[in-house]
């Protein structure tokens, strides 16, 4: 009885707070003409789990074209555009993918099981919306949750484990197959963007459309102002769930960089919970640098070189030391012999859930710095990064 109250209660608030979002979220935001405001939500909002990149790509084909003296195509399906044809090579590297499944098997009642790609905590699955991509379009989807009177709960009052479902209405397999839908289809996360209080942002995937977004900016700045290198901006694919980071690797191979960035989102540990050896940076704090991750030890006269960069901009500079995190720097990194790279993050809360948040001025930072890094990487200062003579 204590726990049906409980979960009544429960229900009660979640759908006053449901409300209250309604009302706060249909008010036109003051920033719904902000350039950046749009990127990002174009760019998180858009599907694109591993393996099945198109809408991304899209995105950022069109808007690198205008910008770039070339763009091409790597063999997995990475794009890649260039600025500039003489001086010291420069990868700025984002991967388009996000977290998400693929469709497994229909069940004879109309659901279907789920093969989830990328790292997702089993917390994040239930009572989410998906969009599936079938061969008619997409089909809108969720993943059920027990209903709370009839969850069934082990000896101890624990909630039993739940198998996971996608739900899109369908009461049979004929009638899910009528959709459009089989084994194989990608399935995407379904998260509006929304603007938070204090500038912060809310959406899904911005593991790593937010890294595709400061490649754009830094594009945009370098189409109108000089550098002393060749640039080489690429989104690449396959990067969540896999250990060799594929399109990072093939791109990597076409371009041979000189010095290899990774734009990635940073960790921050400041909502109630883990401890603080668990990671260091905060929202709003400003970009991050990753020190160490399971793919990476960074080049250490690079990493000596970016701080010294942020200091000269007045740009705050947080570190990450994440032994559960690795990024595509770890398959640049191995390539044509080795390539000092490192990894710049922009702060993100939730990376691989459906609801993650981020500062715009942790992005904006992010731009600037990654701008006047470009700036001072010459011939004579990329030469020095990449020598190891004692
Ligand atoms: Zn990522």
């Amino acid at each position: 009885m204590r726990r049906l109250l409980f979960s009544f209660h429960i229900l009660l608030s979640l759908a006053g707070a449901c409300r209250a979002q309604t009302q706060s979220t249909s008010q036109p935001s003051p920033q719904s003409h902000d350039r950046v405001v749009q990127l990002l939500k174009e760019l998180t909002e858009a599907p694109g789990p591993p393996g099945s990149e198109e809408s991304v790509r899209k995105i950022m084909t069109e808007r690198m074209h205008p910008l770039a003296d070339s763009v091409s195509y790597d063999g997995l399906g990475s794009i890649i555009a260039q600025q500039g044809n003489a001086g010291p090579r420069i990868m700025l590297d984002a991967h388009m993918d996000e977290l998400g499944g693929m469709v497994r098997r229909i069940r004879p009642d109309g659901f279907i099981s789920m093969q989830m790609l990328g790292y997702w905590l089993s917390a994040a699955l239930p009572d989410q919306r998906w969009m599936i991509i079938g061969s008619k379009g997409p089909v809108l989807a969720v993943t059920d949750i027990w209903d709370a009177h009839i969850a069934p709960h082990d000896a101890q009052g624990h909630l039993q484990p739940q198998d996971l479902f996608l739900d899109t209405g369908a009461r049979s397999a004929a009638e899910v197959q009528a959709l459009g839908i089989s084994p194989g289809d990608p399935v995407a996360p379904v998260s509006d963007f929304a603007v938070l209080a204090n500038n912060r942002y809310l959406s899904k995937a911005w593991d790593d459309r937010v890294g595709c977004a400061v490649i754009l900016e830094v594009m945009r700045r370098f189409a109108k102002s000089p550098h002393p290198n060749q640039i080489f901006y690429v989104g690449t694919v396959q990067e969540e769930g896999s250990i060799e980071m594929r399109g990072a690797a093939t791109s990597a191979r076409i371009i041979n960089p000189d010095v290899g960035f990774s734009l990635e989102v940073g960790i921050p540990n400041d909502v109630p919970g883990p401890g603080p050896e668990a990671a260091q940076e905060v929202l709003g704090g400003g970009p991050g640098m990753m020190l160490y991750s399971f793919s990476e030890l960074p080049n250490r006269n690079l990493v000596a070189h970016v701080k010294k960069i942020a200091a000269d901009q007045h740009i705050p500079l947080q570190f990450d030391f994440v032994p559960g995190f690795g990024d595509d720097a770890g398959a640049i990194k191995l390539n044509n012999g080795g390539v000092p790279v490192t990894t710049v993050l922009v702060p993100a809360r939730s990376t691989h859930a459906h609801n993650g948040i981020i500062d715009r001025t942790d992005f904006d930072r992010t731009v600037d710095l990654m701008v006047a890094l470009i700036q001072s990487l010459d011939a004579s200062t990329v030469a020095r990064i990449k020598s190891f003579a004692p």
